[in-house]
């Protein structure tokens, strides 16, 4: 099937870019495919996923399944996510059934429905559902959930996603830019668009720009300096807590602004290199960020957009929410301003 390719660079150059955030753990196929293809009828630049084959065929399955409903929308690029090191997105709990009684008190916590539906009389853990968020940990008072890491992504394996149709990927960088730039000079695999995630909680300001001039300089190195790539300044990760308080800027927004001002300040003739808003983040963010002069080129929503549609039950309802979640960004964007 030949679908329309999203017009990615025009959305970040007019700063109204969007992408949907899956879960870089999450292995619920279902979901994946359920989630590209609602996201894809609200017009999505981008579906970011988890670098499991199987993440990659149901997304691109969700995709067609749009296009076939609709056949004037167009494809969001599918990106995966990679870590370098740790990172608080690529960790999932695990349960000790020595110390669990069962009691129940966790699911309700869980925005994945991953201990079950919030009225389940028995308890259950489906680990491919947890993308670890960490909602449920203070919950437990027997100890019982605690958090397995991933180790680094193996560069070698991006040429099989990329065969399966993910033409985007994600980095997600820690503080060892040693290991990052050893990792991405040794990948060798091609992607429409890169980005790399900085933030997560674990950069100060002065790391954060340490890694945003790394990342600079990387991929400059590599692909010369008119490659399009994006900065991802990450804030409360996973959170879901979208801030109600129209005065209470998101860290990331923080973030995004000593970037941009590095940026404007250093590479001043640059015009590929694009800022994007990440975690804690809503519909309303970018507008959020423009009032304070923070000129990002886009955002990207998680953990808030899949709180909203997994209390749905219909595809038309959520279609309609991720269309209201996807549209506002589009007016808040270079054109209408
Ligand atoms: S709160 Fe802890 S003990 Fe209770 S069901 Fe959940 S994991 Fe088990
Ligand atoms: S609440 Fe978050 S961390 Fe806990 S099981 Fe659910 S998704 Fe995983």
């Amino acid at each position: 099937m030949q679908l329309k390719q999203s017009p990615f660079l025009t959305n970040l150059q007019a700063q109204r870019f969007h992408k949907l955030i899956i879960g870089a753990a999450l292995k619920d196929y279902k979901t994946i495919e359920d989630y590209a293809c609602v996201f894809t009828h609200a017009g999505a630049d981008v579906i970011d996923i988890s670098a499991f084959p199987h993440s990659v065929i149901s997304a691109k399955k969700g995709i067609e399944q749009a296009v076939i409903q609709d056949s004037n929308l167009i494809e969001p690029l599918i990106m995966i996510s990679v870590n370098i090191g740790e990172d608080p997105h690529f960790r999932r709990i695990v349960l000790n059934e020595e110390t669990c009684t069962e009691c129940l008190a966790c699911v309700p916590s869980c925005p994945s429905l991953a201990f079950g539906s919030l009225n389940a009389k028995d308890f259950s853990y489906n680990e491919n559902l947890c993308f670890g968020c960490s909602a449920c940990l203070p919950t437990c008072n027997f100890d019982a959930l605690s958090f397995t890491n991933w180790n680094s992504f193996e560069p070698q394996s991006l040429n099989e996603l990329k065969e399966l149709g993910a033409n985007a990927i994600e980095i997600h960088l820690n503080n060892d830019l040693q290991a990052f730039a050893e990792f991405y000079r040794s990948m060798e695999t091609e992607f429409a668009l890169e980005s790399f995630c900085i933030g997560s909680g674990q950069m100060n300001a002065s790391q954060l720009i340490l890694a945003a001039t790394r990342i600079i300089e990387e991929v400059e190195r590599k692909h010369g300096p008119d490659k399009v790539f994006i900065i991802q300044c990450d804030g409360s990760p996973m959170s879901g807590a979208h801030d109600t308080n129209p005065e209470k800027d998101s860290p990331s927004i923080h973030s995004a602004q000593s970037i941009l001002e590095f940026i404007a300040k250093n590479y001043p003739e640059r015009k590929n290199i694009f800022v994007q808003l990440a975690g804690g983040i809503d519909e309303h963010s970018l507008a959020k960020a423009f009032a304070r002069n923070v000129q990002v080129n886009g955002v990207a929503i998680g953990s808030y957009a899949r709180k909203k549609l997994a209390e749905l039950d219909s595809e038309e309802e959520r279609i309609k929410i991720a269309k209201a979640m996807v549209q506002p960004l589009r007016e808040s964007g270079r054109q209408t301003r």
